[in-house]
């Protein structure tokens, strides 16, 4: 079968983010048969992407593959991994030192080193029973063990977990407070009693 191979000519009077695209365009590899252009520009940019990643700044090489089992994660956990993957954490002293000078760059749960993610995920000795507990020994279980990772780190108190169930919980709560409000300020208004005094007094005349 034939392969389609994209050819784009240079045009005079070109926008540069068109020359780009064109660029990109005719840097395509041939499209492989049923695969939609779309799809096929899609792929090609991701793995180009992917192949041209540089190393990471914490374990300064190129990072391992993240595992399958990170897509059962809730969102908010997976935002947790990659902020943490690249030590760029709001929970991180040695991150906030970088932001304000004034934050003290020191473990509060030993106070013998610097509050860093390797730290915490190798060193500290006070996580020593939950990294033990959830087979937790380099920093790069975050790319390869998310799950036991993100349950690690739980328990740490750096990867606060809500769950869904606890959030509507939550939302419960509030819309019961709120109704429990609304009930009470209509019971003060002045023509509530009233209300009620000749409800009572037509029962007292049908009785
Ligand atoms: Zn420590």
């Amino acid at each position: 079968m034939l392969e389609k191979r994209i050819v784009v000519l240079p045009q005079v009077g070109v926008a540069p983010k068109d020359l780009y695209y064109a660029q990109i365009l005719s840097s395509l590899p041939p499209q492989p048969p049923n695969t939609s252009l779309r799809k096929h520009i899609h792929n090609h940019i991701t793995h180009r992407s992917i192949n041209t990643l540089k190393d990471n700044t914490l374990l300064h090489a190129r990072p391992p593959d993240i595992h399958p089992s990170e897509s059962s994660l809730p969102r908010k956990d997976r935002v947790h991994l990659a902020r943490l993957r690249c030590g760029h954490h709001p929970a991180l002293l040695s991150y906030q030192k970088r932001l304000d000078d004034r934050a003290v760059n020191s473990c509060p749960g030993c106070n013998a080193s610097p509050h860093t993610i390797q730290h915490i995920m190798e060193d500290c000795i006070i996580h020593n029973h939950a990294r033990k507990q959830h087979n937790i020994h380099s920093i790069k279980d975050l790319w390869e063990n998310p799950v036991s990772a993100v349950a690690f780190l739980g328990e740490t108190g750096l990867c606060v977990h809500h769950t869904p169930i606890r959030l509507l919980d939550l939302y419960l709560w509030k819309l019961v407070l709120w109704s429990g409000s609304f009930a009470f300020h209509i019971c003060k208004r002045p023509c509530v009693p009233q209300l009620v005094g000749k409800v009572l007094a037509k029962s007292d005349q049908v009785a």
